[in-house]
């Protein structure tokens, strides 16, 4: 009851037709990222962090202010922070980790367009990300040259409509939340106007670290649609869900979307039990259902954030023993030959 109430007056609050200094649009918040890297140290008062780390040049370091508000002043080892510095060791070539870890050039019979599992496709709307994760496997993606421009709808229709066997859309990049309602509900009409499709999927990080992305306009658009709408978050510590996201959430919730996360095992950020079963509680007490929990890909640069196989699973386990069966996600890798996430053997002798 005290829970619905604070919910009825932060809705109150945040309904202010002003925008108030707490509350920046999101296309602003987009705008100012922090990308200096002597900026984010400053503000997190560890400017000592210097010498351990470098200047990207293709991938620049990139996170929004709403989202370095949730990291611990003064803290090198904030689980937040760790996903976004761009440290010297990703300097270092480490044999197996490669640019395309997934060899997903195969598997794109359209700019724009991935048709690797049998019902669904993967349609890369945008490049762009409102953040920069230094695990993140698609950073060196050639976006420029596979991005659906409007001239490629026909294409992407007619690919559809002669796989019948295609019932999912789902829309990814990058972040599909980092373009406009305006693109976004576009691209959303034209899936919507295929019957075979029953359901839309977005895979998005934004509702994590901008939360206002999740705004009126594609709330009600959300709702209204005749398709099934699964929204799958990318939020891979309890941390990064204060009482702000929470809200936007909550609204999310409302709008009748179902709600699912997906996290990647990272080393030092959530490699412990205490990580992951408060990251599934926290998700939960918003109202969305942890999905994956994906081992990393091995792309090029991210290698001092994996972990050893047998870590990962000797991990899960004690996840199992700690959790009910709901808040546990399933434990994946992508393979490239594979026509689905393959679920890590829990049993092999190592
Ligand atoms: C992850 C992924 C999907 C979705 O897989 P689900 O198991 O349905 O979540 C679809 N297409 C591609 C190319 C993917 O990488
Ligand atoms: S938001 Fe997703 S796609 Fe964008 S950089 Fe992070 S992991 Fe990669």
């Amino acid at each position: 009851m005290i829970n619905h109430l604070s919910a009825q007056k932060n809705l109150a609050k945040h309904r202010l037709p002003v925008h108030s200094h707490t509350e920046t649009s999101w296309q602003t918040q987009l705008a100012d990222t922090i990308n200096d890297l002597d900026e984010l140290l400053e503000i997190l008062q560890l400017t000592e962090l210097k010498p351990s780390l470098y200047v990207p040049k293709n991938f620049p370091l990139r996170v929004p202010r709403a989202f370095v508000n949730k990291m611990c002043m003064g803290d090198a080892n904030d689980p937040l922070l760790l996903q976004v510095l761009p440290q010297r060791a990703e300097l270092s070539s480490v044999t197996g980790y490669v640019a395309d870890p997934l060899a997903e050039n195969i598997h794109n019979p359209i700019q724009g367009l991935l048709h690797k599992y049998q019902s669904r496709v993967l349609i890369t709307v945008t490049g762009a990300c409102a953040i920069h994760c230094r695990y993140c496997f698609r950073q060196h993606f050639d976006y420029q040259s596979n991005l659906p421009s409007s001239q490629q709808i026909p294409a992407i229709k007619y690919y559809i409509e002669s796989h019948p066997e295609i019932n999912e859309v789902i829309l990814s990049g990058g972040d599909p939340l980092s373009v406009s309602n305006r693109r976004l509900i576009q691209q959303l009409q034209v899936f919507e106007d295929l019957a075979q499709i029953t359901t839309i999927r977005l895979h998005t990080r934004l509702p994590i670290v901008i939360p206002e992305r999740l705004d009126r306009v594609l709330l009600d658009y959300l709702t209204q649609s005749r398709c099934q709408i699964v929204m799958v978050l990318h939020c891979n510590h309890a941390n990064e869900i204060d009482k702000h996201t929470e809200y936007y959430i909550s609204q999310a919730k409302q709008a009748g979307i179902t709600l699912l996360n997906q996290t990647v095992l990272l080393q030092g950020v959530n490699d412990s039990v205490s990580a992951q079963v408060a990251l599934s509680q926290r998700l939960f007490a918003v109202g969305v259902l942890p999905y994956y929990l994906h081992v990393l890909d091995k792309v090029a640069g991210a290698a001092h954030f994996d972990l050893t196989e047998k870590k990962a699973v000797e991990l899960y386990w004690q996840m199992l023993a700690a959790m009910p069966g709901y808040l546990v996600p399933k434990l994946v890798r992508e393979e490239p030959h594979r026509l689905f996430k393959t679920p890590v053997n829990l049993y092999k002798v190592y």
